[in-house]
């Protein structure tokens, strides 16, 4: 069994191939990363789950008004988007560089 408080251990991780470059970026670098404009406020959200957007039929603006969320996907998609709103969240397998 390795010892994981040896710092040699962390430093020689292996990845798959294609993994490494998901794996050492944030949302924040990702072009479904977006801002969401309110009436009021701006928030930061995923729109992968949109699938105009995640399937790229549509160009991706870096700010989209809520209601075009809305419109899309309703009010429990507005939700989806909103629950990956931090900018500084490890990247998942869906991610694409801006
Ligand atoms: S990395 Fe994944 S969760 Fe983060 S913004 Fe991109 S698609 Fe969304």
């Amino acid at each position: 069994m390795a010892d994981k408080s040896n710092v040699l251990w962390e430093k020689h991780r292996m990845y798959l191939p294609g993994m490494r470059q998901k794996a050492v970026h944030r949302c924040r670098h990702c072009k479904f990363f977006v801002a969401i404009k309110g009436k009021l406020e701006t928030k930061y959200g995923c729109v992968v789950s949109i699938k105009a957007y995640g399937n790229l039929e549509k160009r991706i603006p870096p700010v989209i008004p809520v209601i075009e969320i809305i419109k899309q996907v309703g009010l429990e998609g507005l939700d989806k988007c909103l629950k990956c709103s931090d900018p500084e969240a490890q990247s998942c397998g869906k991610f694409s560089t801006k």
